[in-house]
């Protein structure tokens, strides 16, 4: 390709609009331009890089033995009536009637289209295991489009769906696809850690997130120092270190505490840590109300609250709920004497000894809390966020943060949505089965706005080999220079014809300009002929990744060329693949 005729629109300017690196980039480096909040048009270079994500992708399903098919983006309401999820998915669907006032919805995902086609076709236990995938626009109406294609509202997904007739084989599916997974994002030049999630839903079996490690991402984890142990914080447990017991049980007391509701306020006024003291937290929904018990320097996770006392979701009660219960306006609940609502107590509370907490009566705290003395709480569980510093469950290391971006999820969905759509088989025994199903998604887009933010510096964009839009640039310092044109056409039309994906930049601007371009596109390798290194037949060759430099002869540039990205390509590739 001829730069003069590519539409790569560079940006010397950094779009306002953009405030992550990789939106920044992708709009600079003309792969994308913004239609509207949250949905994008791919630029040549763009879609090129996303059509070799999409390649790797499929080699690994199929590879996995997933069979590719194409579902529907417009689908009929009465699916999602069937899941219950109409409703249940709100705001984010994007809702449409056709010209009979039939209903419609953008698909946000395909579990119901491709339940409902399994069910008519898979009648046998010998039609199983069954994988199948698409590669497939996606649509959320998210309420903050943001950092360009990292959360949009039309965005390209990988989604494969598995069928099994029993566990074990959901079982091996799932970590089939796990290892897929770890092998296609090692080929994209992405560096991801697999971590642990919550699963959400109320008997949801377990489930993976890829979570490529960058300061942009939105999702905080944590990962211990020592084993593979990796959570996303809404999951992850981690050990605290118990403090000394005294043995020695003070009586229980009230302190006036006037206009004292913060642990630190408490703290300061008593002249004790926040490890002191027990905070108790109030959350409800429509049929419950329930106090959470963790120690004062420690955070309520309301994910693994809610699961612990089996619900979907709870929300902070609010201060009319906190009255009625406690019979004291916010900040001065605790646990002593409670009544009306169930308490929930982290282990580490149960540890603590003379302790600190609300009275449940304005101004007034209780000092000598004894957790089992004097309080009992309905159920002792780990309700609390995992921080950073905390030991990790396998008591060799200490957990690390960090955050990830989420660019794809393995999950067990077991019977869900065979259950609610009546999608079954028949086992040896002439017997009527439910399918046994897991989903297995990866942004494709996402992926492309991961790379970028983990491939790039100061001057743009710096592609792995396997995705770089094109592998190579020659950059002729004067076009309009005869001997120089002869050269690089010739030079550009070897390269061609050895099948290597190369641009020219032919354009009449400076060499400054050109190679400004060329980083900032990140193209892996530039060859660059000028009046110099013309004199003794040879061309100089710079690499983007690491900014080495050397000269090598003009009848050595292809195989050199070559040979680089063939071995940076194959260097990611799985044993049993290379060479090929
Ligand atoms: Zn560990």
């Amino acid at each position: 390709m001829r730069m003069s005729m590519l539409l790569a629109p560079t940006l010397r300017e950094v779009p306002a609009e953009a405030e992550i690196a990789s939106h920044k980039l992708m709009l600079r480096a003309g792969l994308m331009r913004k239609a509207a909040a949250g949905i994008y048009t791919y630029l040549p270079l763009g879609y090129r890089t996303l059509q070799k994500i999409e390649a790797i992708i499929r080699e690994e399903m199929n590879a996995a033995d997933g069979q590719e098919v194409l579902l529907p983006i417009l689908q009929p309401a009465e699916l999602w009536h069937e899941s219950n999820r109409w409703d249940d998915y709100g705001e984010e669907m994007f809702k449409l009637k056709d010209r009979n006032g039939r209903q419609f919805c953008l698909g946000p995902t395909h579990e119901e289209i491709i339940t409902a086609l399994v069910r008519t076709e898979i009648r046998s236990y010998r039609q199983l295991p069954l994988l199948l995938y698409q590669i497939q626009n996606k649509y959320r109406d998210e309420i903050r489009p943001r950092f360009g294609i990292m959360r949009g509202r039309e965005f390209i997904m990988k989604d494969l769906y598995s069928f099994d007739r029993d566990a074990q084989g959901l079982d091996k599916n799932y970590w089939k696809m796990y290892h897929a997974y770890e092998r296609v994002f090692a080929r994209c030049g992405l560096k991801t850690r697999p971590v642990e999630a919550d699963p959400g839903a109320i008997g949801g079996n377990m489930t993976h997130e890829f979570m490529a490690l960058a300061e942009a991402g939105e999702a905080e984890i944590v990962y211990c120092s020592h084993c593979d142990y990796a959570a996303n914080v809404e999951k992850a447990q981690s050990v605290i270190s118990s403090g000394k017991k005294t043995g020695v049980l003070e009586g229980l007391a009230k302190v006036s505490t006037p206009n004292i509701r913060t642990v630190e306020e408490l703290g300061e006024f008593l002249g004790r840590p926040a490890s002191d003291m027990i905070k108790t937290m109030l959350y409800h929904n429509s049929d419950m109300v329930v106090a959470a018990l963790v120690r004062g320097d420690h955070a309520v996770n309301d994910i693994k609250l809610a699961r612990a006392v089996g619900v979907m979701e709870l929300e902070l009660a609010d201060q009319a709920t906190i009255e009625e219960v406690t019979g004291a306006p916010m900040g001065f609940a605790g646990p002593v004497g409670l009544k009306g609502c169930r308490i929930i107590a982290d282990p580490t509370v149960m540890e603590m000894e003379n302790a600190i907490s609300g009275g449940n009566a304005v101004d007034v705290h209780m000092t000598g809390v004894n957790p089992g003395r004097d309080f009992k709480p309905d159920l002792v569980i780990d309700i609390r966020t995992a921080q950073p510093g905390d030991s990790c469950p396998c008591g060799q290391g200490t957990l690390i943060g960090a955050r990830g971006i989420e660019v794809g999820q393995v999950f067990k969905l077991g019977t869900k949505y065979s259950q609610a759509l009546g999608a079954t088989f028949l086992d040896e025994a002439g017997e009527e089965n439910l399918l046994i199903m897991g989903c297995y998604g990866i942004g494709v887009t996402r992926t492309m706005a991961a790379v970028v933010e983990q491939c790039h510096d100061d001057d743009g964009i710096i592609w792995p080999m396997s995705l770089a839009p094109y592998h190579v640039i020659v950059v002729p310092i004067n076009y309009r220079d005869e001997s120089q044109k002869a050269v690089v056409d010739a030079l550009y039309e070897d390269l061609t014809m050895a099948g290597i994906e190369v641009v020219l930049d032919d354009r009449n601007e400076r060499p400054g300009v050109k190679f400004k371009d060329a980083d900032l596109i990140g193209f892996p390798i530039r060859i660059t002929v000028g009046p110099r290194t013309l004199e003794n037949k040879e061309a100089e060759v710079r690499l983007r990744s690491t900014g080495e430099e050397y000269v090598i002869p003009l009848s050595e540039v292809v195989t050199n060329a070559k040979e680089r990205i063939r071995r940076a390509i194959e260097a990611e590739l799985p044993d049993s693949r290379r060479g090929r």
